[in-house]
């Protein structure tokens, strides 16, 4: 990066909020997947308004910008493309700047990690539902930007339903401020929902006004095991057909067993094909009871081998430590995995399973197959080893198939994740040619000269 456009950054942030140095770079270099790309400098601002002097500076000198939170993304979306961009990473805009109880809103800079405000309007009485699996290592910004959902979406909804206003520093440095506390809000286009979702293409997100729901006092956990793939489906809209919402109802394959098992022997049944974790919440003991047995008497009714239900909060925990632990132990079975997170009409789950078996047997690489059932969403990972030029190819063949197959069932390509970079070859399979036409537009509109995030998304 130019020597000027760098001591310009230094005056606005300070010298400790511009990084250059080869090993700073290159920790700014991947996200959660196996992309990488080194940035020509990262900028760490303080406020909306370091920001918008940033953006203001980089888009003078024509320097490309990259939004970015925590980097956990799955999608490479905060990954730098070749040609010396500018990371402006949110991290140290991480003040809880209000948590209004009598409206029941936080007001949250986008660096706030989601666990860190879960854990502060939990203590006072409120509870911010959606629940992305790194809510410990994701940011705020982040989850708004790509529209992140989680095991607690199937009841509560995902990110996009708890956005009430939003700061947002535009390509040209322009600060724009959307929604409000109020509920009810139809005075003009909704901007809220144009830049959640838009993958730090539109504008960078500095500020956030949240909708808190007051905190449910119980849950209760429940695991199924089952011998067919199947039933375990059939139980899913059995339950969803008696009228019960589940706070998360997830799947897990017979590979995402054995892989948990082999790594970390908590003692799952290896011959099953699917087993089903599900919890139940709400105010009223009685009824959140209640809903957990009647779940775990459908699961019976559809031949579930057995059905745990948690007796303590330790049990709880262990009950979902399988399911926690699908993502690490893949890391053991082989150097690379694709995670992919497809979302499909509910009842096609068994026959979209179905045909990813069939993509990995055609195919030689094994698929991991997880997700959320009780919305469709789920996560098929294809495990390679990216030093093997042909392993790389064929994974790329099997994306290809998984994309093709799931809308051919009606589903889509990203339920959570986002299109990024890696999604991009395949989003106007997706949407067809009139929406992408609009979708560019928009970003025309918004950044006439592609600085913002350029080669993703639309690019
Ligand atoms: C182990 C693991 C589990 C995961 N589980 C889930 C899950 O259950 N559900 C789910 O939805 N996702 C999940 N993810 C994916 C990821 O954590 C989410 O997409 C998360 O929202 C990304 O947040 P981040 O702060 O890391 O953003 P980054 O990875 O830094 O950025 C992601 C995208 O958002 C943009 N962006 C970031 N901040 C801003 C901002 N302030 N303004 C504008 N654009 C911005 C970036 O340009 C990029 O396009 C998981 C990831 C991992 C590694």
């Amino acid at each position: 990066m130019k020597t000027e456009v760098v001591d310009q950054l230094i005056k606005i942030v300070g010298r400790d909020g511009v990084l250059t140095t080869p090993e700073d770079l290159a920790a700014y270099s991947f996200d959660g997947t196996f992309a990488e790309g080194t940035p020509g400098a990262v900028v760490l601002p303080r406020s909306t308004d370091q920001v918008s002097q940033v953006v203001r500076a980089a888009a003078e000198a024509h320097v490309p910008i990259i939004p970015r939170g925590m980097g956990t993304g799955l999608a490479a979306g905060s990954v730098s493309i070749p040609g010396g961009s500018l990371v402006l990473c949110l991290t140290r805009m991480a003040r809880i700047l209000e948590i209004d109880e009598a409206n029941a809103t936080a007001h949250v800079e986008a660096g706030v990690v989601t666990s860190d405000l879960q854990a502060a309007v939990e203590e006072r009485g409120l509870f911010y539902p959606p629940d992305p699996s790194s809510n410990r290592h994701s940011t705020i910004g982040g989850n708004i930007a790509c529209n992140a959902g989680g095991p607690r979406c199937l009841k509560y909804g995902v990110t996009g339903d708890y956005v009430l206003g939003l700061t947002v520093v535009l390509a040209d440095g322009r600060i724009l401020k959307t929604g409000g506390k109020a509920i009810k809000d139809v005075t003009g286009l909704d901007l809220n929902a144009l830049f959640t979702g838009s993958e730090g293409t539109l504008g960078v997100i500095t500020e956030a006004l949240l909708r808190l729901i007051p905190r449910p006092r119980f849950t209760q956990t429940a695991m199924a095991e089952f011998e067919s793939l199947e039933a375990a489906s059939e139980s899913v809209s059995a339950i969803l057909g008696a009228g019960i919402v589940p706070a998360t109802l997830e799947l897990m394959d017979q590979t995402a067993i054995r892989c948990v098992e082999e790594a970390f022997h908590l003692g799952l049944a290896t011959d099953l094909e699917a087993l089903l974790i599900l919890e139940t919440d709400g105010s009223d003991e009685g009824a959140v009871m209640r809903e957990i047995k009647a779940i775990a008497g459908i699961c019976r009714e559809h031949a579930a081998r057995s059905v745990r239900l948690a007796v303590s909060a330790a049990d709880q925990t262990s009950l979902w430590e399988a399911r926690r632990a699908v993502a690490p132990s893949l890391a053991r079975r082989a150097p690379n995995k694709l995670g992919e997170d497809i979302t499909v009409p509910r009842s096609a789950i068994p026959e979209i399973v179905r045909q990813l078996r069939g993509i990995s047997q055609r195919h030689g690489l094994p698929i991991v197959i997880f997700g959320h059932a009780g919305d469709g969403n789920l996560h098929p990972n294809i495990l390679f080893d990216r030093r093997q030029p042909e392993q790389r190819a064929t994974m790329e063949r099997m994306v290809g198939e998984i994309f093709a197959a799931s809308l051919a069932l009606g589903g889509t390509l990203s339920g959570e994740h986002g299109v990024g970079l890696l999604k991009r070859p395949y989003l106007e399979q997706a949407l067809g040619p009139v929406s992408m036409d609009i979708q560019r537009r928009i970003k025309h509109a918004l950044d006439p000269e592609n600085l913002l995030n350029p080669g993703k998304l639309f690019a």
